[in-house]
């Protein structure tokens, strides 16, 4: 350890030889500390150009990488904008063919209630057919068509053959079998 004295001395002599350098304060605080500023000075002027260099390379690497990276970025955001067209297309498709759909889906509600409809119309025009069917036989062979107008009362009840049996069984004076007014005569259609 210095005595004041010669400490004083050494802080002379240090800030005369060091003044304007960065570590000269650090000299006051005593040997140890300023021997490790001094030895990290030179080590980081020693260090400097070889840590510039490889700063350089490591940025000129970082701005590739960059470059690289707003390149892929770019490129992603394209795709990007490519895919969401290509969703909005399909979604449009879609919402096109929901409405088709729909419509085809209607028009088979409608298509199936006439087909129900013309079913029943069917079923009734066929009624009907078979009642005049039965209507239009003779009412005594139940198997002919009722084909002879009976005069004067113009009922149509009969064939043509059972008629005539039934005339010549009563001498010509059979009566009309539905209103029993004597027949005078008869008529045959031709259907
Ligand atoms: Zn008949
Ligand atoms: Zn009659």
């Amino acid at each position: 350890m210095l005595n004041g004295q010669a400490r004083n001395k050494f802080l002379i002599e240090c800030g005369q030889a060091m003044a304007g350098r960065p570590f000269f304060l650090e000299a006051q605080d005593g040997g140890p500390r300023s021997r490790r500023v001094k030895s990290i000075v030179e080590a980081r002027q020693t260090l400097k150009p070889s840590y510039a260099h490889d700063l350089l390379e490591a940025k000129q690497q970082l701005q590739g990488k960059m470059q690289v990276l707003e390149e892929t970025a770019a490129e992603a955001i394209e795709a990007a904008d490519v895919c969401r067209k290509d969703a909005s297309n399909v979604r449009q498709s879609t919402e096109a063919l929901i409405t088709v759909g729909e419509v085809r889906e209607a028009d088979n509600l409608a298509l199936v209630r006439e087909t129900s409809d013309l079913k029943q119309e069917l079923r009734k025009a066929r009624h009907v057919a078979h009642e005049l069917e039965i209507a239009v036989r003779c009412a005594i062979c139940c198997s002919k068509r009722a084909d002879t107008v009976l005069m004067p009362c113009k009922h149509v009840c009969c064939c043509q053959t059972c008629w005539a049996r039934v005339s010549e069984e009563n001498n010509m004076l059979a009566p009309c079998p539905i209103c029993r007014v004597p027949v005078q005569g008869w008529i045959q259609m031709r259907v």
